[in-house]
């Protein structure tokens, strides 16, 4: 099963943590036959947006 995330338009930008720009925005989890599973946030500024949990490779770690 593949999922799509549907971002939509008229939902309020937030900024993002990770590049900083105000294009961080709430995306819904859209499964193949149309059920929606969840939602989720994602930057359109950043190169990738992905939920990898174990993401967290390279970096200072935020102090
Ligand atoms: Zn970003």
């Amino acid at each position: 099963m593949s999922t799509r995330l549907q971002i939509d338009p008229e939902s309020a930008a937030l900024p993002c943590e990770h590049c900083g720009h105000p294009t961080l925005h709430v995306a819904r989890l859209v499964a193949d036959n149309g059920t929606a599973i969840g939602q989720t946030m994602v930057c359109t500024a950043c190169p990738r947006h992905r939920a990898d949990p174990r993401a967290g490779v390279g970096g200072p770690a935020d102090g």
